[in-house]
């Protein structure tokens, strides 16, 4: 088809598109409206993108869901791991905080877990879960855990053992 009529085919369409689409649309806005939690959900984006260039724009730090790893803990790890009462003792410890190795990695899901809300609210749990959370959480419990002396009192954990550097092993 030859491009050179394509506005004119445009134009000559425009009024009775526009007789047609409007109510259309209009019913298919009210539609939408009309389902539960749509104007909270308008409201939240609307929210986000004002976060958003707040962040970008103007370098607002963003607002946590969790102000530190502590809180990540008690108020999302504990909760999503809980565990049966015979396995509660084998690997994990509930001075998990002294120990430095366990920390680290509480530490290192959080900062992920903020990351991934920022980026997607609404799968962040379960992407958290399936491909963070239960790595580490696997390595938090279980014979391989820096925490399983641990068994009936907390026992100190020792960094890996390392030899000071000799000169030429660069
Ligand atoms: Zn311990």
């Amino acid at each position: 088809m030859s491009k050179l009529f394509g506005q004119s085919i445009s134009q000559g369409f425009a009024k009775a598109l526009d007789q047609v689409a409007a109510p259309a649309i209009k019913k298919a806005v009210e539609k939408i409206l009309a389902r539960q939690g749509t104007i909270e959900q308008i409201a939240a984006t609307a929210e986000r993108a004002v976060e958003q260039f707040s962040h970008d724009e103007l370098g607002i730090p963003r607002e946590l869901r969790y102000v530190d790893e502590f809180a990540f803990f008690d108020d999302y790890l504990r909760l999503a791991y809980e565990t049966g009462g015979m396995s509660q003792g084998r690997g994990w410890c509930s001075h998990w905080w002294q120990h430095r190795s366990a920390r680290f990695r509480v530490r290192s899901m959080w900062q992920a877990y903020e990351a991934l809300a920022v980026k997607d609210p609404a799968k962040c749990d379960e992407v958290f879960l399936r491909t963070i959370g239960d790595h580490h959480m696997d390595r938090l419990t279980g014979e391989r855990s820096p925490m399983y002396a641990c068994q009936t009192v907390h026992q100190p954990s020792k960094p890996l053992e390392s030899a000071p550097i000799e000169e030429d092993a660069a």
